[in-house]
């Protein structure tokens, strides 16, 4: 069982999963990822995964070939879903099981074909997908936070090539996400205003930043950017939780969100990246919960954040919590928005 452990000193909470990696040499760094033959993501090989928690799919029977985007969970996981917290002391300091949830979703059959390659429609049945699985495990009520990501090449800390994107329900909001909710809650509470949308009415009002806007969604890089080429995704109307979006707002998603991961490739030559979802906490089960903040909805705003992996983090970034970034965000949307990207209407 793993076991969330917090550090009083840092106030975060680390996650000791020993089964994942329990021998030095596990530890390889930029080892080789599976080739396609004995990829457990490829069609064909559902076998070699845990059962599917969730499916599309054209043939009716699960954990067969036939399905286009398929959730499993992963089969090592960081937290596990069955069990009690048992939040505790041990002796000074604090724990808890590791309950949570981890599950993949294995984007597409293909493994050969990344987010960007597919049609519309087809990235719309991720992003369907994500919201999916954020309803189901929002009703669990000991997950506090649902994290949905995308790792992208090995440098980015994905051990498989297959495209998939991960989900982990933690029994705790993560430290970075408690940052923002903490800064969005104070700027309401002050202004009455969401801080995203003031960011974003001004992000188009200089336009200096912006990578790609349409009518629903913007993409620009941020004026405090951590990493050259770093981007931030929101919808131009407030929005809090991204699974509120209905399936027509999604597929407007999916096309905004192919053209600026095109934009990105086209840039940087196929970079490896992160690319993570903040939506807001699972606040229908906590705002039974006293104290719990009764503005989320008005004050967070759901955004991705997408992160190419150009730089090394180094002892200075983890010694001070600093970011050295060697390209204005200024160049870098410049750069991004010049590429030419294909029209494609599907
Ligand atoms: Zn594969
Ligand atoms: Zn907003």
């Amino acid at each position: 069982m793993p076991e969330l452990r917090h550090d009083p000193v840092q106030r975060r909470w680390v996650i000791i999963a020993t089964e994942r990696a329990q021998r030095p040499h596990d530890f390889q760094v930029d080892r080789a990822l599976p080739q396609a033959q004995n990829c457990p993501f490829c069609t064909g090989h559902e076998a070699a995964t845990p059962p599917e928690i969730a499916a599309f799919r054209d043939a009716a029977a699960p954990n067969a070939p036939g399905w286009k985007v398929r959730v499993v969970s992963n089969k090592y996981p960081a937290l596990r879903i069955e069990g009690d917290l048992e939040r505790a002391a041990a002796g000074q300091y604090d724990r808890m099981n590791g309950i949570g949830a981890h599950e993949v979703i294995v984007e597409t059959p293909d493994h050969d074909k990344d987010i960007s390659d597919l049609p519309i429609e087809h990235i719309g049945q991720i992003l369907k997908m994500y919201r999916e699985r954020l309803i189901d495990l929002q009703r669990d009520p000991r997950f506090r936070y649902i994290l949905i990501f995308r790792n992208r090449g090995a440098a980015a800390g994905a051990s498989l090539e297959h495209p998939h994107s991960q989900i982990i329900a933690t029994p705790v909001t993560p430290r970075t996400v408690a940052v923002e909710l903490q800064s969005a809650r104070e700027h309401y509470a002050v202004k009455e205003r969401c801080i995203f949308c003031d960011i974003i009415v001004d992000e188009l009002r200089q336009h200096s930043r912006i990578v790609t806007a349409d009518d629903d969604f913007v993409t620009w890089c941020p004026y405090a950017a951590r990493f050259p080429f770093e981007m931030m995704l929101a919808p131009r109307k407030h929005a809090a939780d991204y699974a509120a979006m209905d399936d027509a707002q999604i597929l407007r998603l999916a096309r905004h969100l192919r053209e600026v991961i095109l934009r990105m490739k086209d840039s940087l030559d196929d970079p490896p990246y992160n690319f993570l979802l903040h939506t807001a906490p699972s606040y229908q089960m906590q705002r039974r919960r006293p104290g719990y903040w009764s503005t989320i909805e008005q004050d967070w705003h759901w955004h991705i954040e997408i992160l190419p992996r150009l730089t090394k983090t180094a002892g200075f970034e983890w010694g001070s919590g600093f970011y050295i970034n060697p390209t204005a965000p200024e160049d870098a949307a410049r750069y991004m928005r010049d590429v030419r990207v294909p029209v494609m209407e599907r």
